[in-house]
């Protein structure tokens, strides 16, 4: 399929198209550089850098012959998201609709869309089901939800199918080494374990260590990021099938903070220097996933979402810098 890759040269997206590459697909990403960077394009897939708050310019991608479109743009920062919701809104939300609006006037009615776990809010109980109600408790996740809505408005008025994956915990690296950038200034556990690994900062502060789980430190659910690729495969046959679904990726294991810190020192070798500091806001003790549905839908099942991969994966691509 020809598949235009909207944020293909950020993390998640720049492993998506390495994937969709590896099944010969044929790939142009759309990206503006402002979070993914140009050492994730691949030589084989066409880069159009652009915005997707130009309406015209997107119109002009989808004009090149287009299939389908994997939508991964957008501001993805939490915290920031609640300092600053109107960058998010407009990013998100008006990017998405010139998005929709653009491949719907050119006759594109395949999407697969990066959703995420925090359109649930704070857990009722885990494992998460979707099912489960949508109830965000920071901007950045209400964005996700709106777009799940306007993606369904869509599909009843435009007919177009979509896939919306929401995703848990992403983390690790192609466990080929083939995605060479690294995220500029993580704020997520994994990333920042490996710069303090790498001394590229003196401590990792724990977000608390008193919560109501095993060793009370939070306990997440983190997905490898190839895993996650491999899901959008899937998703995108589904949708080229002339269905629409949301369904949860994550693998449905929980990891606490201090495991994840444990094994890290563990692979690593390095010390890696950790203190308590207060709790996070908006933390919930405890986020794990069921993917019941991916997997029975998509069939889809997890390969590299163990601590070791993800912890090793990441560190390797740490250590080529
Ligand atoms: N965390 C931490 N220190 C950090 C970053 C994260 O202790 O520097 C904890 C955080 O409180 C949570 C888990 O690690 O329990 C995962 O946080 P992350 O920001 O990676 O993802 P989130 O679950 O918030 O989307």
């Amino acid at each position: 399929m020809r598949v235009l890759v909207v944020g293909g040269a950020g993390y998640i997206g720049s492993h998506v198209v390495r994937a969709l590459l590896d099944q010969k697909h044929e790939v142009a990403v759309y990206d503006n550089l402002s979070l993914g960077c140009r050492e994730n394009l691949f030589p084989e897939a066409r880069f159009v850098l652009g915005d997707i708050l130009d309406a015209a310019a997107l119109s002009a991608a989808m004009a090149c012959g287009v299939d389908a479109v994997m939508h991964l743009a957008a501001f993805k920062a939490a915290g920031e998201s609640m300092i600053h919701p109107e960058k998010y809104a407009v990013n998100n939300i008006t990017g998405t609709i010139n998005l929709l609006n653009a491949a719907c006037e050119i006759g594109v009615r395949r999407l697969v869309f990066s959703s995420s776990a925090a359109v649930y809010g704070e857990p009722r109980y885990v494992p998460v089901d979707e099912a489960h109600p949508c109830n965000p408790v920071n901007f950045y996740g209400f964005t996700k939800l709106e777009i799940e809505r306007l993606l369904e408005w869509y599909e009843r008025l435009r007919g177009l199918r979509f896939a919306s994956l929401r995703y848990f915990n992403a983390a690790g690296y192609d466990v080929l080494g083939r995605v060479r950038g690294l995220e500029r200034h993580p704020a997520n556990l994994l990333p920042v374990i490996m710069e303090t690994a790498a001394g590229r900062r003196d401590c990792l502060e724990i977000f608390g260590d008193d919560y109501a789980t095993e060793d009370g430190t939070g306990v997440r659910d983190y997905i490898h990021v190839n895993d996650l690729a491999g899901a959008h495969l899937l998703a995108l046959e589904y949708v080229a099938q002339d269905r629409s679904l949301i369904v949860n990726l994550g693998s449905e294991t929980g990891i606490s903070v201090r495991a994840m810190l444990e094994t890290a020192r563990r692979l690593t070798g390095r010390t890696i220097p950790a203190c308590v500091v207060a709790r996070r806001p908006g933390d919930p003790p405890t986020l794990v996933a069921s993917s019941k549905n991916a997997r029975q839908v998509l069939g889809w099942r997890p390969k590299h979402s163990d601590a070791e991969t993800l912890i090793a994966s990441a560190w390797a691509a740490y250590q080529r810098r």
